[in-house]
């Protein structure tokens, strides 16, 4: 089965989530990608990504990936949260983060924590 991974950026973040993406592209070409809407528009076009694409976080984006990886439809998410921004949509952005630890599914929120469950998760898709 493809690993299922949700890609998540704020607007200061974006940047680092494509650098991120272009470094993993073979692994995630074989993945199953889920992501907000301006985070998924972006890796699409930029590094023609397929991605499952969702509203745009402040539009309930966040919440709509939470709804999946409840459903056990996700492995992982990487979601590269602005700290120095309040954003409108705290509420969603803390209910999918405390989803995933609900579901006990790995959830990186900086670039170095994203290195490591990314190294990981293509390591485990070579077993
Ligand atoms: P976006 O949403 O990818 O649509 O910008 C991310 C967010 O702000 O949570």
């Amino acid at each position: 089965m493809k690993t299922r991974i949700a890609l998540i950026a704020h607007d200061m973040k974006k940047d680092d989530m494509i650098t991120l993406a272009a470094q993993y592209i073979d692994f995630l070409r074989g993945c199953h990608l889920i992501a907000t809407g301006t985070t998924g528009g972006r890796l699409a076009n930029e590094l023609g990504l397929t991605i499952d694409r969702k509203h745009s976080g402040p539009f309930g984006g966040d919440l709509q990936i939470g709804a999946h990886l409840v459903d056990g439809q996700v492995d992982a998410v990487i979601f590269l949260r602005d700290p120095m921004t309040p954003q409108p949509h705290e509420p969603d952005i803390n209910a999918l983060v405390r989803a995933c630890d609900v579901h006990n599914v790995a959830c990186a929120t900086n670039l170095s924590t994203a290195h490591l469950v990314l190294t990981q998760l293509m390591l485990a898709a070579t077993k």
